[in-house]
């Protein structure tokens, strides 16, 4: 087999014999030896001894994947189908329940294949390909998911740039083209999805456990403020739970007919609600000066964004924006706050929200913790892996003067 040998620095050995799955930079010794995407790797330690085979593939996160720690397996269709089927088994459950048809088939190095994810619509699988060399393994993997498993069709998103961009303008791949909006349940919630408009698709699929706690615990007769609400999936599940009125905020112009077409597609008045389209920190200012509050706030915002004013990074500005938010809570009200960032693990995010309550003099007491839901499987030796973090915080009484 035509495999290219890469030397991983002795330091670096240990994490990689004990399973860690990503090829990274600093790791390796002969660099320039990397030169085609999805040239299939053999790595070994700097004494010549194995420590596992893999391909090569540049994506934000390293240089490519470790696919397997067995000397002799061959990355061939074969060893993709047993990935995919081992993944389809796992959901076993998912496909078994009619109330929720949209979830993580396929979740990466979680479930042995670094670069890739698929997503399951209703019977239609859309592929995120994440590095220009994984995308070479395609018409194999195409093959391998055919023998394992029954679908519809395949829509697929290239998440690394081709000929400078991101975004083709036909996503369609093979088998049966949808009819889109693509109507899919969640919990018995419907949502509208697009397979072939962009990289969002309508809906994120990892929040689905936080969506069911807050219809089913939390926002029965709430007044409830959904920020950054993109097609307002969490607004439509507060109403279906009983909330007195939700508001949604979002940037994008989009967002308003999104959200009214999420809400329309479970039968919801979106008149009785707020749609607003507006940048979140202008509408804190304005809810202040009006003298809003909520019972129930959710924070839901991107790692980065950058908007013609200001730029918002969780990193740095999370703490400020909980603290705009403690203002316009009611107290003994519940913020749901949650982050992806990879640089705000759940140490540090615990830590932002302990110094903006202490900052604003108030106490507080976290009463619901969430992170992945067990369709985006991730492996313990790649715990980066493990992107979300999702708190439900109870806000107390004011305790001090501030
Ligand atoms: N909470 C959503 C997903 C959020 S995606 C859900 O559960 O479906 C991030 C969203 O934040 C995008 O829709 C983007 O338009 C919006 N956004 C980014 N910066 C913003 C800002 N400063 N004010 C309002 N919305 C913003």
């Amino acid at each position: 087999m035509n495999e290219i040998r890469i030397k991983i620095k002795q330091r670096h050995a240990n994490k990689y014999k004990s399973g860690y799955p990503l090829l990274f930079k600093e790791a390796i010794t002969n660099l320039d030896s990397l030169k085609s995407e999805g040239s299939l790797l053999y790595f070994e330690d700097e004494k010549g001894s194995f420590l596992g085979r893999g391909y090569y593939g540049r994506q934000n996160k390293g240089y490519g994947w470790v696919l397997t720690q067995k000397p002799n397996e061959k990355i061939d269709q074969m060893f993709f189908e047993k990935k995919l089927a081992k993944a389809l088994a796992k959901r076993a459950s998912f496909y078994e329940d009619p109330n929720t048809t949209a979830f993580r088939l396929f979740n990466g190095e979680g479930d042995g294949i670094g670069g890739l994810t698929i997503d399951y619509f209703d019977g239609y699988l859309l592929f995120n390909w994440y590095s220009e060399g994984m995308y070479t393994f395609k018409d194999t993997i195409i093959e391998a998911i055919h023998s394992v498993s029954d679908f519809k069709g395949i829509y697929e998103k290239k998440r690394f740039k081709t000929g400078g961009k991101y975004i083709d303008d036909d996503d369609f791949v093979t088998g049966e083209r949808g009819e889109f909006p693509l109507v899919v349940k969640e919990n018995g919630v419907n949502f509208a999805v697009y397979l072939n408009e962009g990289a969002m698709v309508g809906v994120f699929l990892d929040q689905r456990e936080v969506r069911q706690s807050i219809r089913d615990k939390y926002a029965n007769g709430k007044r409830v403020l959904n920020t950054f609400s993109y097609t307002g999936a969490f607004s439509v599940f507060a109403a279906i739970g009983g909330a007195e009125k939700t508001t949604s905020v979002d940037l994008a112009n989009r967002s308003y007919e999104k959200t009214i077409e999420q809400f329309s597609m479970n039968s919801l008045d979106y008149e009785a609600h707020d749609i607003i389209v507006q940048d979140v920190f202008d509408y804190y200012n304005y809810a202040v000066k009006k003298g809003l509050s909520f019972d129930l706030v959710i924070l839901d915002p991107p790692s980065f964004a950058r908007s013609k004013k200001r730029t918002f990074s969780a990193e740095k500005d999370y703490k400020h924006l909980l603290k705009q938010t403690i203002d316009i809570t009611e107290k003994g009200g519940v913020i749901v706050a949650s982050t992806n960032a990879a640089k705000v693990p759940m140490k540090k995010f615990k830590a932002f929200i302990d110094e903006a309550f202490n900052e604003k003099g108030q106490k507080y007491s976290i009463l619901e913790e969430h992170s992945l839901p067990s369709d985006f499987q991730v492996v313990p030796q790649f715990p980066e892996g493990s992107y979300l973090k999702v708190l439900f915080i109870r806000t107390g009484d004011l305790s001090k003067n501030r």
